[in-house]
């Protein structure tokens, strides 16, 4: 599905939506510039999960992992490729069977990638306006 969401509560509420519909082992990837609002997304995701932590950018971390409904791990690739996160142990990460994991800048580690992940792409179109675009998943209501 592809929406057109006009403000914050409108990814919101969105994002909840999805949620509703995460299980153990998901592998969601969000695309998108800076900006877009990946960050964002995932935040309200992990907040109606129950994470009651600070949830931030994990830019420079590469790697943040939260509790709360499910165990999540956000990564972020921004800054490394393949072979350097396969040295750092991210591919198991990813692989976690009982974790949901959240994957921005995931072009940069491809083949660590499921093909059956869920996929989010997110376009700035005005101040508060995203078009989102949710592949992979069936949403209700
Ligand atoms: P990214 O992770 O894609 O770089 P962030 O989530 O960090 O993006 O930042 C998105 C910014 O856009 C935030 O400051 C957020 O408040 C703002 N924003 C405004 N409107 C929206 C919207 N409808 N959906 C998501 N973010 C929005
Ligand atoms: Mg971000």
């Amino acid at each position: 599905m592809k929406t057109k969401v006009k403000n914050l509560t409108e990814t919101k509420r969105l994002a909840i939506k999805l949620a509703k519909e995460l299980k153990a082992g998901d592998v969601v990837l969000l695309n998108g510039d800076l900006g877009a609002g990946k960050t964002t997304f995932v935040r309200y995701i992990l907040r109606y999960l129950k994470v009651k932590a600070v949830i931030n950018s994990p830019t420079f971390a590469i790697l943040k992992t939260y509790y709360g409904k499910f165990v999540f791990h956000h990564f972020d690739f921004y800054r490394i490729n393949t072979d350097e996160a396969i040295e750092a142990g991210f591919d198991e990460v990813l692989s976690n069977p009982t974790a949901i994991k959240f994957v921005e800048w995931g072009q940069n580690v491809q083949p660590l990638l499921p093909d059956n992940a869920i996929k989010i792409n997110m376009k700035f179109i005005a101040d508060k306006t995203r078009e989102i675009e949710i592949k992979n998943i069936k949403l209700k209501g």
